[in-house]
């Protein structure tokens, strides 16, 4: 036996690759937000989580560039070390400011923020309560928090009866936090927040909302979820977010009450054994930042042009998961079905993303649609005419 034995499952892999299906891995020569490079032609992106287009700002790029001169490539550490800049501490600040909590703390990556945040909260013999359709990476905090002997309890998604369930079975006086996906990546449904609060104040728990797909895209100004629901940041405990989205950079975020977060500094393994921001990455995301306050109105457009792609494809006879976010999912219910079609509207000049099982149940296998605010009308006459005759090919639109 061979711990390597295992790695020749991935060969079912090269025969979707040989048959010209494989949707994942494709390589982007050219990056001009809407539009992107790719097999040598250019195609429509309708599968970034850059949804403000600021990755192609020109303030944001010169921010980056800027940093990358006065402060070099790397910040060489962890912020616990040698690795903290002004660039790190003022985006914290500011972020503070945007989301009106106390203290915000900014990690290497939205997944590292999940993973070291969740074990350093939630302790020996507390428990955590966590939505099944968690990102990932709250998952792998929940594990880590597992293992150190906390208690970890899911509940079906979104279900409010289901939570005050789990909420039940847990001990009147135990410490519990409730995690949850502000936006669910795959879905693009949003958490029912003033449920997952109230419930939490009756039942003395804490909750921390995870605002990857949220910030920048729902609520005032793109100040996320809870603005969403006319609630504030401080009306949940914890926020955590990504800049790898609409911030158009890399990292991650977690903010609330000043004795928290920096608790979570001290205490954080993620945070601490891992080194921080690069200066260009922290430099991004105050300019995307700086002109998601100045400029509102991206907000509202971006989510105008998911109302306007939604319609459109239901007009078309599609099945989606309905909503509002500029995540569109379009079920097609296999996953070869899901492969071929990814090709079909590849052909025809527009990006998405292939979702299969296990990242959704068998039978809603489908293809993602992630829109962007810097779309022009023929971006968008472009997507629906792909889809309008990719779905008639293969009996899923009329
Ligand atoms: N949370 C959610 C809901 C996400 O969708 C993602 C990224 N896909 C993350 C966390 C992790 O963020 P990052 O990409 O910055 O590691």
């Amino acid at each position: 036996m061979d711990v390597f034995d295992k790695c020749d499952q991935f060969k079912r892999v090269e025969a979707v690759i040989k048959a010209g299906i494989f949707p994942y891995f494709q390589v982007i020569q050219e990056n001009h937000g809407p539009v992107v490079r790719m097999e040598g032609k250019e195609v429509v992106m309708a599968g970034s989580n850059d949804y403000l287009g600021l990755s192609q700002h020109p303030e944001v790029i010169e921010a980056a560039v800027k940093a990358v001169k006065e402060y070099g490539s790397s910040c060489s550490g962890s912020r616990y070390l040698n690795g903290t800049s002004i660039l790190h501490t003022s985006l914290e600040e500011e972020l503070a400011d945007f989301l009106g909590v106390e203290a915000c703390l900014a990690f290497t990556t939205g997944y590292l923020t999940n993973q070291g945040v969740i074990p350093t909260v939630v302790q020996k013999d507390e428990y955590l309560i966590s939505d099944k359709e968690n990102h990932a990476s709250i998952v792998a905090g929940a594990w880590i928090a597992k293992a150190r002997g906390a208690h970890v309890l899911r509940y079906p998604t979104n279900d409010i009866p289901g939570l005050e369930e789990t909420l039940r079975k847990v001990p009147k006086d135990a410490a519990k936090l409730i995690v949850t996906d502000g936006v669910f990546s795959m879905s693009g449904r949003i958490v029912n927040l003033p449920e997952v609060v109230r419930l939490a104040r009756a039942y003395g728990a804490r909750v921390m909302i995870d605002e990857a797909h949220a910030a920048g895209v729902l609520g005032e100004g793109g100040r996320g979820t809870p603005s969403h629901f006319g609630l504030k940041n401080t009306d949940v405990d914890l926020t955590m977010g990504t800049f790898s989205k609409s911030f158009a950079s890399l990292g991650g975020f977690v903010g609330g009450d000043r004795r928290v977060v920096d608790f979570i500094k001290y205490g954080s393994q993620a945070f601490i054994f891992s080194a921080s921001m690069s200066p260009a990455n922290a430099a991004a995301v105050r300019a995307s930042l700086r002109i998601i306050r100045r400029e509102p109105e991206r907000v509202e457009r971006l989510l105008r042009i998911a109302r306007e792609v939604r319609e459109g494809l239901k007009a078309q006879g599609f099945k989606l998961i309905e909503g509002v976010t500029p995540i569109v999912p379009v079920i097609i219910g296999d996953d070869m079905k899901t492969f071929q079609f990814w090709r079909r509207l590849v052909n025809e000049g527009v990006f998405v993303n292939a979702v299969i099982s296990p990242a959704v149940p068998p039978g809603m296998q489908l293809i993602r649609i992630s829109l962007i605010a810097t779309y022009e009308q023929a971006h968008l006459d472009r997507l629906l005419e792909a889809f309008r005759k990719v779905g008639k090919e293969f009996g899923l639109s009329h």
